[in-house]
């Protein structure tokens, strides 16, 4: 089996032989140890600060969207959403549950997001933007530098879910001024799906989390704060995945982290130019490296989906809802090579006529 989807994604071969161990104990300082290497390797690669925290979330990276939202923000907050797909409106969603006040900046299909657009929420008392980076639904990615420069205009927090972005995009968590960076195993860091890390910043840590009520429990950062200056976490952790994750952090630092977003950009255009003569359409928005939305011109996008699954064990991404007919997205996340692009260009060939 092939995976071209974006999470869980391909895995590589030093993961798999990790996750295929006896899992150790957790409360020693041996563990604690790995969980602080691994939030010094996050901060490297995320380009943030020493200053910075990171907490360490047992679920996929919905969980941690949540628990950023509950634990950064409350009733007194403006948010602006930019909802450009399934993504973006998932933290609309988790606005409304939690009865944080927002407005979304709504984005059809196709459709960029513009400078001109975003000026429109020029001081409008805006205290916090929640972004999908990448929004994975479509691959459009929002320049992180146009967002950046409006948060400091309009002084708001920058909180930013990097899901599909992390380890595909150059991303610079204290240059750009975030004050969150929502990260999960299973999509870039190829690992599998459970464990989601939050980037917190020192302003998001003194001013929004040591203040604010979560109202929970089992996500309560000031708790996985507390718990983390010594590497240890408040509930039992996804100690396997902790352990795939500090293998592969490795892994990227042996590479170094610009190199490693290189490569996912390198298998991203090699795709991109390979299909150039099929009949298949790219969106004309900014495009992450993570995936390729690919607009299916003659044929049946689900259709295809399930011929490639039962016929060749390649697996591409389905959209869901509208786009479900129309468009597959190409994930360039994980352990793929050329050759991989090229037998699925094949394999897709016929299935286009
Ligand atoms: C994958 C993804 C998520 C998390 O989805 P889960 O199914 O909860 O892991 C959130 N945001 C983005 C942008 C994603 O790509």
């Amino acid at each position: 089996m092939k995976l071209f989807t974006v999470g869980p994604v391909q895995m590589h071969p030093g993961t798999l032989k990790i996750s295929g161990k006896q899992l150790p104990y957790f409360r020693t300082d041996d563990f604690s140890k790995i969980t602080l290497d691994s939030e010094r390797l996050l901060k490297k690669f995320a380009k943030a600060d020493d200053k910075c925290r990171v907490v360490f979330l047992t679920s996929s990276g919905t969980g941690a969207m949540e628990a950023t939202v509950i634990n950064c923000l409350d009733s007194r907050d403006k948010v602006l959403i930019i909802n450009g797909g399934s993504f973006g409106s998932r933290f609309c969603q988790i606005c409304k549950i939690h009865k944080i006040p927002y407005d979304s900046i709504d984005l059809s299909f196709g459709e960029k997001l513009t400078e001109s657009t975003l000026k429109q929420y020029d001081g409008l008392g805006y205290t916090a933007l929640l972004v999908n980076i990448d929004e994975t639904s479509t691959g459009q990615f929002y320049d992180p530098v146009m967002l950046s420069d409006f948060c400091k205009k309009n002084n708001m927090l920058f909180i930013v879910d990097a899901i599909s972005s992390f380890l595909a995009d150059d991303l610079r968590f204290t240059k750009m001024e975030m004050d969150a960076m929502i990260i999960s195993s299973q999509k870039a860091l190829s690992l599998s799906p459970g464990l989601s890390m939050v980037i917190l910043s020192k302003r998001m840590i003194d001013e929004r989390i040591s203040r604010i009520d979560s109202g929970s429990l089992y996500f309560d950062f000031k708790d996985h704060l507390k718990n983390g200056e010594r590497g240890q976490t408040p509930f039992t952790p996804a100690v396997g995945i902790l352990l795939e994750l500090n293998g592969m952090l490795h892994e990227i630092d042996k590479i170094g982290i610009d190199e490693s977003i290189k490569m996912t950009k390198h298998r991203a255009d090699y795709f991109r130019s390979i299909i150039k003569d099929l009949p298949i359409n790219i969106p004309n928005y900014p495009l992450s490296n993570a995936v390729t939305p690919i607009i299916i011109e003659n044929g049946n996008a689900y259709d295809i989906h399930l011929k490639l699954m039962n016929d060749h064990d390649i697996v591409v991404t389905p959209n869901g809802g509208e786009l479900k007919n129309k468009v597959l997205r190409i994930s360039h996340l994980g352990n793929l090579n050329e050759e991989d692009y090229r037998d699925l260009v094949e394999k897709m060939k016929p299935l286009l006529k």
